[in-house]
């Protein structure tokens, strides 16, 4: 089969692998229909995540069709429509009972294995472990190209964004940074009553796509962004501050929006210490979440996907095969200049 195979830093190509087969009887195959990339696959590129070794097959993100399946598997069949999320779960491990598949034990410590600790989904095919407990069937009548994006974007933005905020309804929420994710957070904020959903970036493309996916007011990033989404609460500030970019300025802002007794939903990916400014902090009875998301909010996506109260597919801009996986990747990796939210990759 054809894979997106890592080779170090900066290097990866398109080309023949062995073919996915099942090692374990908890384990199915899935081929491929349609895949995406995450900004954490540039970050492996880039190579921020040492983990990742030389011939891994990259991707974290697959809709397909399963095409054989393992002795012990019960709950799926050859020719289930399924998508493949980011997160693998054992299902009974400590952190799994606890609804943390994101740090199941079983598969590594690490619920995020595929396209790091195991082969991925940009590939013809993929083997998929502990499938019973991992996988979900794609109800009819939604698509491919909306289900893609529940495999990762979408569940992170609910849950590390909008769940671990705990926006309420008539809730005024700051999203800063409008990039997927936090795009993710703008779409699925407003099912939890939000009246307000500032979208704060730096980006016209960004803000113009955040007005289309559901904020009612947007900022562009400047010397005093912080004082303009104060203005739109009366000068209170915020009651979550969704974060959704990853750097200490980005993080710092969020923290300064948000008035007592709320919360900073940090969902970026951080990639350097952070000094936050405790002193004035603590005395505002501020909250401050964070997380690897855990994908359990798949099941409740689907419905409201399929229900047409989520418009998912809009997260994907461009539409490529899989041949086109470099001219995919050189898209995504510039994807604000080249006005790209999410791609999707899918065979000729
Ligand atoms: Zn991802
Ligand atoms: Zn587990």
């Amino acid at each position: 089969m054809k894979a997106l195979v890592y080779h170090g830093p900066g290097e990866k190509s398109w080309g023949d692998v062995p073919d996915a087969t099942i090692q374990d009887p908890t384990d199915v195959v899935v081929r491929v229909e349609t895949t995406t990339i995450c900004g954490t696959d540039l970050h492996i590129l880039a190579g921020d995540v040492p983990a990742v070794t030389d011939g891994r097959i990259l991707g974290h993100e697959a809709v397909g069709t399963i095409t054989e399946v393992g002795d012990a598997i019960t709950s799926f069949k050859v020719g289930d429509r399924v998508l493949v999320p980011a997160i693998t779960r054992c299902g009974r491990c400590e952190y799994c009972q606890r609804g943390m598949p994101s740090h199941c034990q079983t598969v590594g410590g690490i619920g995020w294995i595929f396209g790091h600790l195991i082969d991925g989904t940009q590939a013809e095919s993929v083997r998929v472990p502990y499938a019973d407990t991992s996988l979900y069937l794609v109800p009819e009548g939604v698509s491919d190209e909306q289900a893609i994006f529940l495999a990762d974007s979408l569940p992170t933005g609910y849950e590390v964004g909008v769940l671990a905020g705990g926006v309420r309804p008539g809730d005024t929420v700051a999203v800063v940074g409008a990039g997927a994710v936090g795009l993710s957070a703008v779409l699925t904020t407003g099912l939890w009553g939000a009246a307000r959903v500032i979208a704060v970036d730096s980006n016209k493309f960004r803000l113009e796509k955040a007005l289309d996916f559901g904020a009612t007011d947007i900022v562009e990033v400047g010397p005093n962004s912080v004082e303009e989404v104060r203005a739109l609460t009366d000068g209170l500030g915020v009651e979550v501050a969704i974060e959704a970019v990853g750097y200490p300025e980005t993080l710092l802002n969020a923290a300064a929006m948000v008035r007592p007794g709320g919360t900073v939903a940090n969902v970026g990916v951080h990639g350097v210490p952070v000094e936050l400014p405790m002193q004035e902090m603590w005395i505002q009875n501020i909250n401050v979440t964070m997380g690897l998301v855990d994908t359990v909010s798949i099941p409740t996506l689907l419905k409201m996907v399929a229900s047409g109260k989520i418009p998912a597919e809009k997260m994907g801009t461009h539409t490529f095969s899989f041949d086109q996986m470099d001219e995919a990747y050189d898209v995504f990796k510039n994807a604000a200049d080249n006005l790209a939210l999410k791609v999707v990759i899918q065979p000729s």
